[in-house]
């Protein structure tokens, strides 16, 4: 089958053949160094127990090194023509499901039918598992990814190529430039892992950034301590739009409507803080994935 040698001459040929013009703002840049395909499936550990979800089915060679080691492949592509030359190259898989659509339905929340096809593949039987492998779209990776970990099926691992700068701020410890609320929001779910650099001659066309594949995988206890995690998410997210201000001052400063309940005023933001031995002129981007759950619960239940 030719999608497994994905190589520049390949993709030049099929991509005249079916009358596609890339476009760069859709992240159509096709993973052509093929020993780094290789490595990102070897990295995803893949099983015939395996159901995965592929973002960007592009021409299809990812999907079709996937397809030949796992149960079952939901592979989504946007590009209408793209999705229409894939079809042809994967003709031979049964096992593979294409969707041609949007990933995402919207900034915050994962497309629907995507998410229904999954579920239909895991429960067809008891002892399959849910993936993520994926050379993703630059522009959709955040949302895909922050998404992901708050869907009501969590894949047990993401495995993807992404951009340098968003890989180390998903693997970024605190009091670091890169830590932010996506770092705290994987890493209070996840074990993270920047498994390789990859420089741009690694794609086709060359796109302007190095990238990184990188591995993550669910840890089950962590997640369990996360109460709410739609509120955690939340306060993350706030409290990092102040990240050079205290604390204190972030905790003072306007909360989404979302946060409803008791007013964080003065008193009951210093209460908060000295109840949980927290120094108020720390900053946000100074405290640790524990810490972060632990203030979250404190105002969770101050809510009530
Ligand atoms: N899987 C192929 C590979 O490894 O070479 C292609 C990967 S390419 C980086 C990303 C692909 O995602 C493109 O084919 C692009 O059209 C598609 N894409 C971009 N935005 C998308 C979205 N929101 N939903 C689904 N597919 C999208």
């Amino acid at each position: 089958m030719t999608t497994r040698n994905q190589t520049i001459s390949f993709l030049r040929r099929r991509l005249a053949e079916v009358g596609v013009r890339l476009k760069t703002q859709r992240g159509q840049n096709f993973l052509t160094d093929l020993n780094l395909l290789r490595l990102l499936v070897q990295t995803a550990n893949l099983s015939p127990n395996d159901v995965v979800l592929e973002v960007g089915t592009g021409t299809g060679a990812l999907t079709a090194l996937v397809a030949e080691r796992v149960a079952a492949v939901v592979t989504v592509e946007i590009d209408p023509q793209l999705y229409q030359l894939a079809s042809e190259e994967l003709i031979d898989f049964d096992n593979v499901t294409m969707l041609q659509q949007d990933a995402l339905q919207s900034k915050h929340t994962l497309d629907p039918v995507m998410l229904a096809t999954i579920a239909e593949r895991l429960a067809e039987a008891p002892e399959r598992r849910f993936k993520l492998v994926a050379n993703l779209p630059y522009s959709v990776a955040t949302p895909l990814i922050a998404n992901l970990l708050a869907a009501p099926i969590v894949p047990e691992t993401m495995t993807i190529t992404i951009q340098r700068e968003l890989a180390e701020r998903i693997v970024a410890q605190p009091g670091t430039k890169d830590y932010g609320a996506l770092s705290v929001w994987v890493q209070s779910q996840c074990e993270g892992q920047l498994v390789r650099l990859m420089p741009p001659e690694a794609f086709w066309p060359r796109p302007k950034v190095t990238s990184a594949i990188v591995h993550l995988r669910l840890d089950p206890a962590r997640r369990a301590k996360i109460v709410d995690p739609d509120f955690f998410h939340t306060v993350t997210r706030t409290l990092f739009l102040h990240r050079r201000k205290s604390l204190r001052a972030g905790l003072l400063s306007g909360w989404p409507q979302s946060l409803d309940g008791p007013a964080l005023d003065k008193p009951a933001v210093d209460a908060l803080l000295a109840q949980l031995g927290i120094e108020p002129s720390v900053r946000a981007e100074q405290l640790d994935v524990p810490t972060f759950l632990r203030l979250s619960e404190a105002m969770a239940r101050m809510r009530g």
